[in-house]
């Protein structure tokens, strides 16, 4: 039997519509060499419909892909909305890509057009000549900054572009299944890969980012999206900000400690999104100076796990709560995040809030086991993570990859635990966990132990070589300036809160820890550093 109701899509454009008309008075904020650039979400839905009209123009009638290579801002807020709701496929390109690989993804997707920000051409313009399928070329701004395109590609200035247009489109109907946007992987180990989203799974991520039980955005939030536009959707907040009237502060390029802090004290918002190592290095700043940053209330971290002494610190010194959320560009991403029950207080709160957290009703997980077999979610038992759900990506874009698919589940790579009442507790990636005589040693782990000594700023732990053992974790640590602290001292803090087997005696002072594209510890370059001679390793 059929239901008898409408069968209305789920599309980027009718989150557009509401978010500019229901919500208009909302507002992005983009940070600017000049301070704050405000626009209403009103005056981004009349943009919009201009940059739609205008990218007809250029010859975008059906899904062809525009790619945007941008920082976070209100541009590519309006490439966000435009490009899916117009029926074209948005395609955030990473502007930290090697150079090779950001060839590969653009000529991969068979990019149209590209909107680039003025900042950025110096790193787009030399690969230019080998996108194959680029005809166009839009840059943010009045002028085109004096990028010289190759033969066949045009240049244009956004607002040059869209001036002259109507600021109303008729937003086709479209199949909710059809691709809205793509993100390729950060490619940390091999090609990066290609996720196309729906707007159906769009539509049903950002109702789940929004939930109490997920991010909890909301009107009259003021959200400070430091996670980039270029990796993973920006968590999926431009979306979500639209869907309930939340506003945006957008920081460009301005994502280092002393400006972002100096953008909390002025700009005032109460929620943002960031990785760990952002925060690691805002609360860094913020020992030595007396920045106002009391309106921040609430922030989102994952991307990696983060340090239980992180949470500490921005909750006991600057009252911000830290929401514990893990995913991948493959879960769109937000796939758990680490509410504790409403049971729960104190040390057991923690506890709760320390796990990558629960799955909402969208994602169900399990754990495999090196067999294939699936193991229990008692809270003990270990294995691969595996996701499936609406927001979960089934396929590659235009590659076979059997081997990250399994039985319609999405292997994860990453190797944890879950509780029976559905927390997860990440302990790896699998290809970073350092099995030592037959036994597994988890680097997160060590890594958050280590951290938790106050002299210590950044530590990463890989495994490395051990005749005897096979493999023995190497410790990373970069040591505060001013501290004199040893490996010897910090070995000695570790003792009764690890096994005394799993206690590192391989330790290495590195200055800062080398981080991916995206920000996250990069530890394949720490790897090759080890290997190259590169790192003084001392035996404590
Ligand atoms: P990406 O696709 O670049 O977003 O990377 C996804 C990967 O980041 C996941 O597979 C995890 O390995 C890692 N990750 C994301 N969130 C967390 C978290 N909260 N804790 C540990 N690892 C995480």
């Amino acid at each position: 039997m059929l239901s008898t109701m409408q069968d209305a899509p789920l599309s980027i454009a009718t989150l557009l519509r509401y978010g500019s008309t229901v919500h208009g008075g909302a507002e992005v904020v983009t940070w600017t060499d000049f301070g704050a650039q405000r626009r209403s979400y009103a005056e981004i839905g009349r943009r919009c419909a201009a940059l739609a009209h205008a990218l007809r123009g250029l010859g975008v009638t059906g899904d062809q892909r525009v790619a945007t290579f941008m920082w976070n801002n209100a541009e590519h807020l309006e490439a966000y909305l435009a490009v899916p709701s117009m029926g074209a496929v948005l395609h955030t390109l990473n502007i930290r890509l090697f150079p090779e690989q950001l060839v590969h993804v653009a000529n991969r997707a068979e990019d149209h057009v590209i909107i680039v920000d003025p900042t950025l051409i110096p790193l787009l313009a030399p690969q230019l000549p080998q996108l194959t399928s680029v005809k166009h070329v839009i840059v943010t701004g009045d002028t085109t900054a004096g990028l010289e395109a190759p033969e066949g590609v045009q240049v244009h200035a956004y607002e040059a572009l869209i001036a002259d247009q109507p600021t109303e489109f008729h937003w086709p109907e479209i199949d909710e299944r059809s691709a809205a946007a793509m993100c390729y992987t950060s490619g940390t180990t091999g090609d990066p890969k290609g996720v196309v989203y729906s707007h159906r799974s769009i539509w049903l991520h950002s109702m789940s980012v929004c939930m109490t039980d997920g991010m909890a955005l909301r009107q009259g939030d003021n959200a400070l999206a430091i996670v980039p536009q270029f990796h993973a959707m920006s968590w999926g907040l431009p979306y979500a900000a639209f869907m309930v009237g939340a506003s945006l502060l957008m920081p460009d390029r301005f994502l280092q400690p002393e400006p972002l802090v100096r953008m909390i004290a002025e700009a005032r918002p109460n929620f943002a999104a960031a990785v760990p190592t952002i925060w690691q290095g805002i609360l860094h700043h913020l020992e030595n100076h007396a920045d106002d940053v009391s309106s921040m209330k609430t922030v989102v971290v994952g991307g990696s796990a983060v340090p239980p002494a992180l949470m500490h610190a921005l909750e006991e010194q600057h009252g911000i709560t830290v929401l514990h959320a893990w995913g991948m560009t493959e879960t769109s991403p937000l796939a758990s995040v680490a509410h504790p029950p409403s049971s729960a207080t104190g040390e057991e709160a923690w506890r709760y809030r320390y796990t990558q957290g629960r799955f909402p009703a969208g994602v169900e997980a399990r754990l495999v086991d090196d067999t294939g077999a699936v193991v229990p979610s008692d809270g003990t038992s270990v294995g691969e993570l595996e996701v499936r759900g609406p927001w979960i990506a089934g396929a590659y874009y235009g590659v076979d990859a059997p081997e990250k698919f399994d039985d319609g589940w999405l292997r994860t790579g990453d190797v944890g635990k879950i509780t029976p009442d559905g927390f997860l507790t990440i302990t790896d990636r699998s290809k970073d966990i350092v099995k030592s005589g037959g036994e597994w040693i988890s680097s997160v782990e060590l890594e958050n132990l280590v951290m938790a000594h106050p002299d210590v700023l950044e530590a990463a732990v890989i495994g490395i070589p051990d005749p005897k053992w096979d493999e023995r974790p190497l410790v990373a640590v970069v040591i505060r300036d001013g501290s004199d602290v040893t490996p010897t001292q910090l070995k000695e803090f570790m003792v009764g809160r690890v096994a005394g087997w799993q206690l590192p005696e391989n330790w290495v002072r590195i200055a800062e820890v080398p981080k991916t594209s995206v920000g996250k510890f990069d530890k394949k370059r720490l790897r090759t550093q080890f290997y190259d001679g590169e790192l003084c390793v001392e035996h404590v």
